[in-house]
């Protein structure tokens, strides 16, 4: 016996939000952290580079032609240049957390899945899942 067409979605439930479990939570904020810690290393060893650079413009540039000083003038806005993004990503990823506790962090802008844990440790500023992000990349 042939059954009537509109059983098949009579009975569907509205497709809810995908939810994140404490656990998968805990998990994306323990892997920003740890990113968090990772990038401020990076920054206190970028800093102390750029002190060291300074150090030696200051002590050993009496014998240096111009383009030595060049160089090391160059090397240092280098380093400095690097740890303005490197705290940049610190503020990106502090503000991940924030937005982690509220609730809307992780989510795909476009479809509304969950980003996966493993993408947002890597790319703490992601807002597409990666399907959104390729469809996105290939327009
Ligand atoms: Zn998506």
């Amino acid at each position: 016996m042939a059954k009537p067409a509109d059983t098949r979605t009579a009975g569907r439930k509205p497709v809810a939000k995908a939810t994140r479990s404490a656990a998968e939570t805990e998990k994306i904020r323990a892997a920003l952290a740890a990113r968090r810690d990772e990038l401020r290393a990076e920054y206190d060893q970028t800093l102390s580079e750029i002190t060291e650079l300074q150090r030696d413009r200051l002590t050993d540039s009496a014998g240096d032609d111009q383009a030595d000083t060049g160089t090391k003038t160059f090397e240092r806005e280098q380093e400095i240049s690097l740890a303005n993004s490197i705290l940049e990503r610190i503020t990106q990823v502090e503000r991940a957390l924030e937005r982690l506790d509220e609730g809307g962090y992780g989510w795909c802008e476009r479809c509304g899945n969950p980003i996966p844990v493993e993408r947002l440790a890597a790319f703490p500023s992601a807002t597409l899942c990666v399907t959104c992000k390729q469809l996105e990349e290939r327009r």
